[in-house]
Protein backbone atom coordinates (compact mmCIF):
# COMPACT_ATOMS: atom_id res chain seq x y z
CA UNK A 1 0.00 0.00 0.00
CA UNK A 2 2.99 2.36 0.36
CA UNK A 3 4.81 1.47 -1.90
CA UNK A 4 1.51 2.42 -4.36
CA UNK A 5 0.85 5.54 -3.12
CA UNK A 6 5.21 6.94 -3.11
CA UNK A 7 4.76 6.15 -6.69
CA UNK A 8 0.96 7.81 -7.22
CA UNK A 9 1.99 11.45 -9.43
CA UNK A 10 1.06 13.68 -6.70
CA UNK A 11 -2.23 16.22 -7.96
CA UNK A 12 -1.02 19.38 -9.95
CA UNK A 13 -4.71 21.05 -9.55
CA UNK A 14 -5.31 24.21 -8.13
CA UNK A 15 -5.12 23.76 -3.72
CA UNK A 16 -2.93 21.07 -4.31
CA UNK A 17 0.50 23.39 -3.59
CA UNK A 18 1.87 22.35 -7.03
CA UNK A 19 0.89 26.10 -9.03
CA UNK A 20 2.43 28.00 -5.28
CA UNK A 21 5.76 25.31 -5.02
CA UNK A 22 6.71 26.03 -8.86
CA UNK A 23 5.56 29.41 -8.57
CA UNK A 24 7.73 30.16 -5.20
CA UNK A 25 11.10 27.91 -6.77
CA UNK A 26 10.77 30.39 -9.53
CA UNK A 27 10.84 33.33 -7.75
CA UNK A 28 13.43 31.69 -5.63
CA UNK A 29 15.66 31.31 -8.06
CA UNK A 30 15.09 34.78 -9.88
CA UNK A 31 15.77 36.09 -6.28
CA UNK A 32 18.56 34.68 -5.73
CA UNK A 33 20.07 34.94 -9.26
CA UNK A 34 19.51 39.10 -8.99
CA UNK A 35 21.25 38.77 -5.81
CA UNK A 36 24.27 37.03 -6.92
CA UNK A 37 24.41 39.44 -9.51
CA UNK A 38 24.32 42.45 -7.02
CA UNK A 39 27.08 40.77 -5.03
CA UNK A 40 29.58 39.59 -7.83
CA UNK A 41 28.24 42.25 -10.49
CA UNK A 42 31.93 42.56 -12.28
CA UNK A 43 31.96 38.65 -13.19
CA UNK A 44 27.91 38.28 -13.33
CA UNK A 45 26.74 41.06 -14.94
CA UNK A 46 26.58 42.44 -18.91
CA UNK A 47 28.94 46.03 -18.95
CA UNK A 48 26.02 47.44 -21.69
CA UNK A 49 22.90 46.82 -18.97
CA UNK A 50 24.72 47.51 -15.86
CA UNK A 51 24.54 51.25 -16.69
CA UNK A 52 20.67 50.67 -17.67
CA UNK A 53 19.31 49.34 -14.36
CA UNK A 54 17.12 51.70 -12.26
CA UNK A 55 18.62 50.27 -9.15
CA UNK A 56 15.66 51.60 -6.50
CA UNK A 57 13.38 50.08 -8.29
CA UNK A 58 15.06 46.66 -8.78
CA UNK A 59 15.63 46.39 -4.47
CA UNK A 60 12.14 47.27 -4.13
CA UNK A 61 10.93 44.38 -7.00
CA UNK A 62 13.81 42.26 -5.35
CA UNK A 63 12.15 42.45 -2.18
CA UNK A 64 8.54 41.63 -3.54
CA UNK A 65 10.31 38.50 -5.36
CA UNK A 66 11.83 37.62 -1.65
CA UNK A 67 8.78 37.76 0.04
CA UNK A 68 6.56 36.14 -2.74
CA UNK A 69 8.87 33.13 -2.83
CA UNK A 70 8.85 32.52 0.80
CA UNK A 71 5.45 33.32 1.40
CA UNK A 72 4.24 30.71 -1.82
CA UNK A 73 6.81 28.02 -0.53
CA UNK A 74 5.06 28.14 2.79
CA UNK A 75 1.57 27.46 1.35
CA UNK A 76 3.04 24.66 -0.84
CA UNK A 77 4.48 23.14 1.85
CA UNK A 78 0.85 23.11 4.23
CA UNK A 79 -0.55 21.79 1.60
CA UNK A 80 1.48 19.46 -0.41
CA UNK A 81 2.56 16.07 0.58
CA UNK A 82 6.27 16.31 -1.08
CA UNK A 83 7.66 18.98 -0.31
CA UNK A 84 10.81 19.60 -2.27
CA UNK A 85 8.98 22.29 -4.23
CA UNK A 86 8.66 24.51 -1.23
CA UNK A 87 11.26 23.95 0.34
CA UNK A 88 13.74 24.72 -2.55
CA UNK A 89 11.29 27.66 -2.78
CA UNK A 90 12.18 28.61 0.58
CA UNK A 91 15.62 27.43 0.63
CA UNK A 92 16.83 29.85 -2.18
CA UNK A 93 14.66 32.66 -0.64
CA UNK A 94 16.74 32.47 2.66
CA UNK A 95 20.26 31.88 0.78
CA UNK A 96 19.34 35.28 -0.53
CA UNK A 97 18.67 36.63 2.14
CA UNK A 98 21.89 35.85 4.08
CA UNK A 99 23.75 37.13 1.28
CA UNK A 100 22.24 40.34 2.00
CA UNK A 101 18.57 40.40 0.05
CA UNK A 102 17.45 42.99 -1.38
CA UNK A 103 19.65 45.61 0.43
CA UNK A 104 22.61 43.90 -1.07
CA UNK A 105 25.86 46.04 -1.84
CA UNK A 106 26.90 46.59 -5.13
CA UNK A 107 30.23 45.39 -5.51
CA UNK A 108 32.38 48.83 -6.45
CA UNK A 109 33.90 50.09 -9.45
CA UNK A 110 33.15 47.92 -12.31
CA UNK A 111 35.71 47.88 -15.64
CA UNK A 112 35.38 45.74 -18.30
CA UNK A 113 36.92 42.14 -18.75
CA UNK A 114 35.39 38.56 -18.91
CA UNK A 115 31.50 38.62 -17.82
CA UNK A 116 28.74 36.48 -17.31
CA UNK A 117 25.33 36.83 -18.32
CA UNK A 118 23.57 36.08 -14.98
CA UNK A 119 21.43 38.92 -15.27
CA UNK A 120 20.59 38.38 -18.80
CA UNK A 121 19.36 35.18 -18.28
CA UNK A 122 17.25 36.27 -15.61
CA UNK A 123 16.03 39.19 -17.66
CA UNK A 124 15.04 37.00 -20.52
CA UNK A 125 13.45 34.54 -18.60
CA UNK A 126 11.53 36.85 -16.98
CA UNK A 127 10.67 38.63 -20.38
CA UNK A 128 10.22 35.54 -22.14
CA UNK A 129 8.01 33.44 -19.64
CA UNK A 130 6.01 35.84 -18.80
CA UNK A 131 4.86 36.61 -22.70
CA UNK A 132 5.29 33.58 -24.18
CA UNK A 133 3.45 31.08 -21.13
CA UNK A 134 -0.08 32.96 -21.04
CA UNK A 135 0.48 33.27 -24.97
CA UNK A 136 0.75 29.08 -25.21
CA UNK A 137 -1.94 28.47 -22.38
CA UNK A 138 -4.29 31.12 -24.36
CA UNK A 139 -3.76 29.88 -27.74
CA UNK A 140 -1.85 26.55 -27.57
CA UNK A 141 -1.53 24.23 -30.88
CA UNK A 142 -1.82 21.25 -28.20
CA UNK A 143 -3.45 22.13 -25.52
CA UNK A 144 -3.01 19.23 -23.82
CA UNK A 145 1.02 19.64 -23.74
CA UNK A 146 1.92 20.73 -20.52
CA UNK A 147 4.63 23.73 -19.38
CA UNK A 148 7.24 21.16 -18.08
CA UNK A 149 6.92 18.42 -20.79
CA UNK A 150 9.41 16.15 -21.74
CA UNK A 151 13.06 17.67 -21.79
CA UNK A 152 12.11 20.79 -20.49
CA UNK A 153 15.51 20.72 -18.10
CA UNK A 154 17.51 20.16 -21.39
CA UNK A 155 15.97 23.19 -23.50
CA UNK A 156 16.43 25.34 -19.98
CA UNK A 157 19.61 24.22 -19.53
CA UNK A 158 20.56 25.54 -23.47
CA UNK A 159 18.72 28.79 -22.44
CA UNK A 160 20.34 29.25 -19.23
CA UNK A 161 23.97 28.77 -21.12
CA UNK A 162 23.28 30.94 -23.65
CA UNK A 163 22.29 33.58 -21.66
CA UNK A 164 25.25 33.34 -19.66
CA UNK A 165 28.05 32.93 -21.94
CA UNK A 166 26.75 35.94 -23.97
CA UNK A 167 30.22 37.41 -24.33
CA UNK A 168 31.50 34.09 -25.38
CA UNK A 169 28.59 33.42 -28.26
CA UNK A 170 29.18 37.24 -29.54
CA UNK A 171 32.97 36.83 -29.23
CA UNK A 172 32.30 33.76 -31.82
CA UNK A 173 30.28 35.63 -33.86
CA UNK A 174 32.11 38.45 -34.77
CA UNK A 175 35.97 37.80 -34.12
CA UNK A 176 36.18 35.57 -36.90
CA UNK A 177 34.62 38.04 -39.73
CA UNK A 178 36.86 40.81 -38.55
CA UNK A 179 39.78 38.91 -38.79
CA UNK A 180 39.35 37.06 -41.86
CA UNK A 181 37.32 39.52 -43.97
CA UNK A 182 38.94 42.63 -42.58
CA UNK A 183 40.63 43.10 -46.14
CA UNK A 184 36.99 42.98 -47.61
CA UNK A 185 35.86 45.53 -45.49
CA UNK A 186 36.34 49.11 -47.45
CA UNK A 187 35.64 52.68 -45.36
CA UNK A 188 33.65 54.29 -48.62
CA UNK A 189 31.50 51.25 -49.40
CA UNK A 190 30.57 51.20 -45.29
CA UNK A 191 29.83 54.76 -44.88
CA UNK A 192 27.16 54.80 -47.82
CA UNK A 193 25.64 51.09 -46.63
CA UNK A 194 25.53 52.99 -42.61
CA UNK A 195 24.07 56.18 -44.24
CA UNK A 196 20.87 55.11 -45.50
CA UNK A 197 17.42 55.21 -44.22
CA UNK A 198 16.86 52.20 -40.98
CA UNK A 199 13.94 50.64 -42.32
CA UNK A 200 16.34 50.50 -45.64
CA UNK A 201 19.14 48.60 -43.58
CA UNK A 202 16.94 46.25 -41.58
CA UNK A 203 14.99 44.83 -44.50
CA UNK A 204 18.72 44.55 -45.89
CA UNK A 205 20.50 42.95 -43.16
CA UNK A 206 16.81 40.40 -43.04
CA UNK A 207 17.76 39.08 -46.63
CA UNK A 208 21.18 39.14 -46.21
CA UNK A 209 21.71 36.86 -43.43
CA UNK A 210 18.60 34.65 -44.06
CA UNK A 211 20.25 33.77 -47.92
CA UNK A 212 23.52 33.32 -46.17
CA UNK A 213 21.78 30.84 -42.84
CA UNK A 214 19.51 29.56 -45.45
CA UNK A 215 22.75 27.81 -47.57
CA UNK A 216 24.35 26.86 -43.97
CA UNK A 217 21.37 25.95 -41.90
CA UNK A 218 20.65 23.68 -45.58
CA UNK A 219 24.15 22.16 -45.74
CA UNK A 220 23.86 21.83 -41.41
CA UNK A 221 21.26 19.00 -42.83
CA UNK A 222 22.93 17.46 -45.88
CA UNK A 223 26.53 17.06 -44.96
CA UNK A 224 26.76 14.11 -42.28
CA UNK A 225 29.35 15.88 -40.12
CA UNK A 226 27.51 18.72 -39.91
CA UNK A 227 23.89 16.83 -39.07
CA UNK A 228 25.94 15.18 -36.11
CA UNK A 229 25.19 19.15 -34.47
CA UNK A 230 22.08 20.27 -36.01
CA UNK A 231 20.11 17.06 -35.02
CA UNK A 232 20.64 18.26 -31.27
CA UNK A 233 18.22 20.97 -31.95
CA UNK A 234 15.79 18.42 -34.09
CA UNK A 235 16.06 16.21 -31.10
CA UNK A 236 13.43 18.69 -30.00
CA UNK A 237 10.21 16.37 -29.75
CA UNK A 238 7.68 19.19 -27.87
CA UNK A 239 7.53 22.79 -29.46
CA UNK A 240 7.25 25.66 -27.45
CA UNK A 241 8.88 28.56 -26.54
CA UNK A 242 11.86 26.95 -24.86
CA UNK A 243 12.15 24.54 -27.39
CA UNK A 244 14.11 26.76 -29.96
CA UNK A 245 16.87 27.55 -27.12
CA UNK A 246 18.31 23.46 -27.86
CA UNK A 247 21.31 24.33 -29.97
CA UNK A 248 24.57 22.81 -29.86
CA UNK A 249 27.57 25.67 -29.75
CA UNK A 250 28.72 24.57 -32.86
CA UNK A 251 25.79 25.21 -34.68
CA UNK A 252 25.55 28.46 -33.24
CA UNK A 253 29.46 29.46 -33.38
CA UNK A 254 28.96 28.43 -36.92
CA UNK A 255 26.10 29.65 -38.40
CA UNK A 256 26.41 32.74 -36.52
CA UNK A 257 29.82 33.43 -37.70
CA UNK A 258 28.83 32.61 -41.15
CA UNK A 259 26.00 34.69 -41.17
CA UNK A 260 27.79 37.84 -39.93
CA UNK A 261 30.79 37.98 -42.75
CA UNK A 262 28.68 39.99 -44.82
CA UNK A 263 26.71 41.94 -42.17
CA UNK A 264 30.12 42.99 -41.20
CA UNK A 265 32.04 43.62 -44.63
CA UNK A 266 29.33 45.95 -45.62
CA UNK A 267 28.87 47.82 -42.07
CA UNK A 268 26.07 48.14 -41.48
CA UNK A 269 25.16 51.24 -38.83
CA UNK A 270 24.33 49.81 -35.40
CA UNK A 271 20.66 50.70 -34.64
CA UNK A 272 19.43 48.55 -37.59
CA UNK A 273 21.66 46.22 -36.43
CA UNK A 274 20.49 45.69 -33.09
CA UNK A 275 16.69 45.79 -34.03
CA UNK A 276 17.35 43.17 -36.37
CA UNK A 277 19.50 40.85 -33.23
CA UNK A 278 16.11 41.53 -31.36
CA UNK A 279 13.89 41.04 -34.08
CA UNK A 280 15.71 37.33 -34.87
CA UNK A 281 15.52 36.25 -31.24
CA UNK A 282 12.35 37.00 -30.56
CA UNK A 283 11.24 35.50 -33.84
CA UNK A 284 13.23 32.51 -33.48
CA UNK A 285 11.63 32.11 -30.09
CA UNK A 286 8.21 32.75 -31.52
CA UNK A 287 8.28 30.14 -34.68
CA UNK A 288 9.23 26.94 -31.76
CA UNK A 289 5.95 28.21 -29.93
CA UNK A 290 3.00 26.10 -29.01
CA UNK A 291 0.82 28.52 -30.76
CA UNK A 292 -1.62 27.83 -33.40
CA UNK A 293 -2.19 31.21 -35.06
CA UNK A 294 -1.66 30.28 -38.83
CA UNK A 295 -1.58 34.19 -40.04
CA UNK A 296 -3.25 33.42 -44.03
CA UNK A 297 -2.23 36.89 -45.31
CA UNK A 298 1.82 37.22 -43.81
CA UNK A 299 2.22 33.32 -43.81
CA UNK A 300 3.94 33.28 -47.43
CA UNK A 301 6.08 36.66 -46.17
CA UNK A 302 7.31 35.96 -42.96
CA UNK A 303 8.00 32.15 -41.32
CA UNK A 304 5.27 31.49 -39.17
CA UNK A 305 5.36 28.86 -36.32
CA UNK A 306 3.12 26.35 -38.47
CA UNK A 307 6.32 27.07 -41.17
CA UNK A 308 8.98 26.27 -38.40
CA UNK A 309 6.36 23.28 -36.81
CA UNK A 310 6.75 21.44 -40.29
CA UNK A 311 10.59 21.96 -40.73
CA UNK A 312 10.82 19.95 -37.33
CA UNK A 313 8.39 17.56 -38.18
CA UNK A 314 8.57 13.97 -38.04
CA UNK A 315 7.21 13.03 -41.53
CA UNK A 316 8.94 12.11 -44.14
CA UNK A 317 7.61 14.58 -46.73
CA UNK A 318 8.42 17.62 -44.23
CA UNK A 319 12.11 16.01 -44.15
CA UNK A 320 14.61 18.89 -45.13
CA UNK A 321 12.52 21.47 -45.91
CA UNK A 322 12.08 25.37 -44.78
CA UNK A 323 15.23 25.95 -43.70
CA UNK A 324 14.45 29.96 -43.64
CA UNK A 325 14.35 31.62 -40.66
CA UNK A 326 12.38 35.10 -41.88
CA UNK A 327 11.75 34.57 -45.60
CA UNK A 328 9.91 31.48 -46.92
CA UNK A 329 10.39 33.06 -50.86
CA UNK A 330 13.54 31.53 -50.38
CA UNK A 331 12.60 28.10 -50.11
CA UNK A 332 10.29 28.39 -52.37
CA UNK A 333 13.06 29.81 -54.70
CA UNK A 334 15.00 26.96 -53.73
CA UNK A 335 12.88 24.14 -54.13
CA UNK A 336 12.60 23.24 -50.35
CA UNK A 337 9.30 24.80 -49.41
CA UNK A 338 6.42 22.52 -47.32
CA UNK A 339 3.25 24.22 -46.19
CA UNK A 340 0.11 22.15 -46.04
CA UNK A 341 -2.74 24.76 -45.72
CA UNK A 342 -4.51 23.41 -42.76
CA UNK A 343 -2.41 20.57 -41.07
CA UNK A 344 0.39 20.77 -38.24
CA UNK A 345 2.35 18.06 -37.93
CA UNK A 346 1.34 14.99 -36.52
CA UNK A 347 4.73 14.58 -34.40
CA UNK A 348 8.25 16.63 -33.97
CA UNK A 349 11.63 15.11 -33.94
CA UNK A 350 14.00 13.04 -35.63
CA UNK A 351 12.03 11.23 -38.47
CA UNK A 352 14.50 7.81 -38.28
CA UNK A 353 14.34 7.84 -34.47
CA UNK A 354 18.35 8.65 -34.13
CA UNK A 355 18.84 8.32 -30.75
CA UNK A 356 20.11 11.55 -29.14
CA UNK A 357 21.06 11.23 -25.16
CA UNK A 358 19.09 13.85 -23.35
CA UNK A 359 20.73 16.41 -21.18
CA UNK A 360 22.60 19.65 -22.33
CA UNK A 361 26.59 17.66 -21.10
CA UNK A 362 25.55 14.74 -23.04
CA UNK A 363 24.34 16.39 -26.35
CA UNK A 364 27.34 18.84 -25.82
CA UNK A 365 29.37 15.56 -26.49
CA UNK A 366 27.57 13.82 -28.02
CA UNK A 367 28.58 15.60 -32.15
CA UNK A 368 32.17 14.41 -31.36
CA UNK A 369 31.10 10.81 -29.63
CA UNK A 370 32.82 8.10 -32.47
CA UNK A 371 29.50 6.29 -33.39
CA UNK A 372 27.21 8.80 -33.37
CA UNK A 373 25.78 9.24 -37.07
ZN1 LIG B 1 17.14 22.33 -39.22
ZN1 LIG C 1 13.96 25.11 -35.00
Amino acid sequence: MIDTAVRQPEPTTFGSGWMSGVLSTALGIVGLFAVLCFRFSRLLTVPELRALYPLPYIRALLHLVLVGSFVLGTISVCLRRRKVLGMAGITMTLVAALLGGSRVPVEGQVGRGPFLGLDWFVLNLIVYSAVFIPLERLFARLPEQPIFRRGWRTDLAYFFFSALFLQVTTLLTMKPAMVFFAWAAHAGLQESVASQPFALQFAAILALTDFTQYWIHRAFHVVPALWRFHKIHHSAEAMDWLAGSRLHLVDVAVTRGLTYVPVYVLGFAEAPLFAYVAFVSIQATFIHANVRFRFPLLRNVIATPQFHHWHHSAEREAVDKNFAVHLPVLDALFGTYYMPRDRWPASYGLSNGEPVPPGYTRQLMYPFRRRST
